[in-house]
């Protein structure tokens, strides 16, 4: 009977003042009927305390990690606009990311390219056409043997490489991927100029 109500008053009441004037009356209802103040007093507390831990143990945030590859303020911004999405979607969802550090250049070259010649590493290439002594000139951040490889490539579908094109469309001619000049490598730091100074020839 105590409980009952005291349920009621928890489910209807939507403040702290509102439940203490509900639970008042039913203590006066009560003691009326002949119920001990005490024991009223003493249910009605159990009963609201239980009501609480049952409340918080249902609903408990659920927490998720996640972490990302920082790539400057950017990064917080996306992130900051996911919480607030995830918020108002799944208020019960906490989640927090961890932010680590982008891979820079060199470990990306420690990582792919462990056993490259560093020389190959960041040049500028050219490759001569055989037949018509055509020029390619182009410039790679990476494993430049990588990059002939995306030329080759590139004469099986047209669009992906100059060079390779360049014998697509000249059925007898011919470039050698494999005999490439280096023009300059990123260890001369040169390279900049080198770039501005090489016109493309194709
Ligand atoms: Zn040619």
């Amino acid at each position: 009977m105590i409980r009952t109500r005291t349920f009621r008053a928890l489910s209807i009441c939507s403040s702290i003042t509102l439940l203490k004037e509900e639970c008042q009356i039913i203590e006066s209802l009560l003691t009326r009927n002949g119920y001990p103040l005490n024991l009223v007093r003493r249910k009605i507390k159990n009963t609201i305390d239980q009501f609480k831990t049952t409340k918080t143990q249902k609903s408990p945030k659920k927490t998720f990690f996640v972490p990302i590859t920082y790539h400057g303020h950017k990064t917080i911004l996306m992130t900051n606009k996911i919480k607030s999405m995830i918020d108002r979607i799944y208020p019960m969802t906490n989640v927090i990311f961890g932010y680590r550090k982008g891979l820079s250049l060199s470990k990306l070259f420690i990582k792919n390219y462990k056993s490259t010649d560093p020389m190959n590493i960041g040049v500028i290439y050219k490759l001569t056409c055989i037949k018509c002594h055509k020029e390619y000139i182009g410039q790679t951040q990476f494993d430049v043997n990588h990059r002939m490889n995306q030329h080759k490539n590139g004469l099986k579908e047209e669009g992906k490489s100059t060079a390779a094109d360049h014998i697509l469309n000249n059925k007898d001619h011919e470039i050698n991927f494999d005999r490439l000049e280096i023009l300059a490598s990123d260890n001369n730091k040169k390279r900049i100029e080198k770039e501005k100074q090489t016109v493309l020839r194709i």
